[in-house]
């Protein structure tokens, strides 16, 4: 049999080439496990001051609490499925009444600075605070997700219920706020629904 040979033709035609600069880990886009989209505050949200929503935009979400109506909606379908899979999604943090975020701030932040490395700040009522030492990121009262009731924290101590999230969650339109795990602001257990 005459058949071609193009393995042989492709070898001929390879000229030597510069080596190839080998991948760096740090300069290929990482693809991270970790979901991460911009979050849009909803219209219906825009006129309302974070903290203080009325109470008929909030609906209760099946693992304790409240958040904004279609974010609970989605949570709750999202519960249901994680059940159906056997997975226990608990509730760490909801709805956060603009009160409960101004003592959860200051119990993080200080306005001398600890010796945090990488140090974190926020501005607020015109000081700069920095997070003590051993304590997690929080926002400013008046900006958290959480006074919109569009974010949720939950356990993710089980590596499991990690997993399923990161897969799982944008189906329901839940992110994390960052997919890099080197940014202060990269929290795992920080859900916010985008839609
Ligand atoms: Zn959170």
């Amino acid at each position: 049999m005459n058949a071609k040979r193009p393995a042989k033709k492709a070898a001929k035609k390879a000229a030597p080439q510069a080596p190839q600069a080998p991948q760096s880990p740090e300069k290929a886009p990482a693809a991270s496990k970790y979901p991460s989209k911009r979050l849009i505050v909803p219209s219906a949200l825009q006129g309302v001051e974070n903290g203080k929503l009325p109470s008929k935009l909030l609906r209760p979400v099946k693992c304790g609490g409240q958040m904004y109506g279609p974010a609970a909606e989605a949570f709750n379908a999202m519960y249901d499925q994680a059940t159906i899979s056997g997975i226990k999604l608990r509730n760490i943090g909801d709805y956060r009444s603009y009160e409960a975020q101004l003592g959860l701030f200051k119990q993080r932040y200080a306005t001398e600075d600890g010796g945090r490395k990488p140090q974190v700040t926020r501005t607020w009522n015109g000081k700069t605070w920095y997070l003590k030492p051993g304590m997690s990121p929080s926002s400013t009262p008046g900006k958290s997700n959480h006074g919109l009731g569009l974010a949720i924290d939950l356990d993710v101590t089980t590596q499991k219920v990690l997993d399923w999230l990161c897969k799982n969650a944008p189906t329901y339109g839940f992110y994390l706020q960052t997919s890099d795990t080197k940014s202060p602001e990269f929290e795992a257990w920080h859900w916010q629904y985008v839609g």
